[in-house]
């Protein structure tokens, strides 16, 4: 094992193999043709492996006419054989709660079809395409975006040709995510022949593969394969774990080749219910992550694909999760939350409110940190000079309860919400005479902020000097207000 191996985090006993395939010999094992020959794909094979309960087997049978079943044994062994709800479980094996919602939905949520100027590209973005060069995965998710592309059989040759030529013929294109279906099930030949004809192109500047491989058949991460991808850098990969039970060592080993081929590594997971919708999970799954030195990349809202409501959560439950990760771990252990918008609108973060209040006239924020403490910040003068004539001061804490989301509390003790700062007069007259006392809090010296004019008073002051300021202040002052507002020292 190489040093990043991951530690277990969230782990079941690793029993799979041993339980699942007793009589598969290592090679076998360690050979990703042997993974893939093996898949399982029906159901009457996988009630060889788990027990399925009599009274869902149509139901189940029902849902694979929509969408089909592969599981890698490797996969398959990741599986806790005595928990039905299982999280590994759940992504590949088709249940009964996915007939139930079997009508809801849509074939194509991101409307990727709509933006395809040609079979397999979608263009929704000025200097990036998205080029679907396979319809097959080693594993299939069953909550996948891109299902009404899995049909039997290989993408002809003309078709990647004619995605090629598309490329080739948009200068504007300087970016292509070569995703499918899973790019890394083609053999060395065939993908090294996409790559090549993609990196002859001179406006192309980065090739991204987005790949489950590392995830669900790491064995196929070999160092042939490595060579064969360095030829043709810039290339990154995207990964997709979703559970930090997925962050084996397998896994570990087929991200360290990757990387020492000099591929970034960036994931993107899916925010899935009964999967890995707590902050536990997520946080368990990006230290997972960090520890195989692949970047926590997006965390996606679940598309709203046919036969995957089952697995939606409320938009909500991001924000919570995010809430959760940033500032408790570090900065880049923290995913964007995206969701995708419905019809081809693309990417759009969401995060949890941190800008409780902006007067941008003003030059005045009130932030909220991690703890739910919440500070008053003030713009550079420069900015406001015209309407704040006199020294800001750099901005302090306000009081809160210490609870998240808590109150603020005033010198003079009276509760302001969020909300009533918002709803703060911005006129000239109002930002004057605020501008007023505020510079009145500059020099106070009893931590007191009394604000004039008919804006309501917002919080005292213990300001926290980080530069030059008509009043001075001393260093032993500076430390003391530091450490009341829990900074560090200054
Ligand atoms: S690996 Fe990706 S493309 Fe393949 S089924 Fe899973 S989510 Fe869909």
């Amino acid at each position: 094992m190489h040093s990043n191996a991951p530690e277990p985090a969230l782990s079941a006993p690793r029993i799979g193999r041993a339980h699942y395939f007793p009589q598969t010999s290592d090679s076998d094992w360690n050979d990703w043709r042997w993974q893939f020959r093996n898949r399982v794909t029906s159901l009457e094979a996988l009630a060889s492996h788990l027990e399925i309960p009599a009274d869902e087997w149509q139901d189940r049978l029902d849902v694979l006419e929509d969408f089909r079943m592969g599981i890698t044994p490797y996969y398959l062994s990741l599986i806790d054989k005595d928990d039905p709800d299982d999280p590994i479980l759940r992504q590949v094996v088709p249940l009964a709660e996915e007939n139930l919602f079997r009508a809801v939905g849509e074939e194509d949520p991101l409307g990727e079809e709509q933006f395809s100027p040609v079979p397999g590209i979608t263009h929704r973005y000025p200097d990036r395409v998205l080029m679907v060069v396979s319809n097959n995965c080693a594993i299939y998710c069953r909550y996948c975006t891109r299902k009404r592309t899995m049909y039997e059989g290989a993408t002809p040759d003309v078709e990647l040709d004619r995605m090629v030529d598309y490329i080739a013929r948009t200068p504007s294109v300087r970016d292509v995510v070569v995703s499918g279906g899973d790019p890394l099930n083609y053999s060395n030949a065939k993908l090294e022949q996409i790559l090549s004809k993609l990196r002859a192109i001179p406006h192309l500047e980065i090739i991204r593969i987005g790949s489950r491989v590392p995830v669900a058949l790491p064995q196929r991460i070999d160092d042939e394969l490595c060579a064969m991808l360095a030829k043709y850098h810039p290339i990154w990969v995207n990964v997709h774990f979703n559970h930090p039970r997925e962050v084996t060592p397998e896994a570990a080993r087929a991200c360290d080749k990757l990387s020492r081929a000099g591929i970034p590594l960036n994931n993107q997971a899916v925010l899935l219910k009964g999967v890995n919708d707590s902050v536990e999970t997520i946080k368990s799954l990006c230290h997972g992550l960090m520890r195989m030195r692949v970047r926590p990349y997006y965390l996606y809202q679940c598309d709203p694909v046919r036969g995957a409501e089952h697995f939606r959560t409320p938009i909500s439950k991001g924000i919570e999760i995010m809430e959760g990760l940033r500032g408790h771990t570090s900065g880049l252990a923290v995913p964007t939350f995206v969701v995708d918008a419905p019809g081809g609108g693309g990417k759009i973060p969401v995060a949890p409110q941190y800008l409780l209040h902006y007067e941008r006239e003003q030059g005045r924020a009130v932030l909220r940190n991690f703890q739910g403490k919440i500070y008053e910040y003030f713009e550079p003068r420069t900015e406001t000079d015209e309407v704040n004539p006199q020294p800001a001061p750099a901005g302090g804490r306000l009081e809160s309860s210490g609870a998240f989301g808590g109150p603020l509390v005033h010198a003079n003790g009276v509760a302001a919400t969020p909300e009533k700062l918002n709803g703060h007069a911005a006129t000239p007259k109002a930002a004057r005479a605020r501008s007023k006392g505020r510079a009145a809090a500059a020099g106070s010296t009893n931590g007191s902020a009394k604000v004039e004019g008919s804006a309501p008073v917002v919080g005292k002051s213990r300001w926290v000097h980080r530069g030059k300021s008509q009043h001075s202040t001393s260093s032993a002052r500076l430390a003391a207000l530091a450490a009341a507002n829990g900074h560090p020292k200054p």
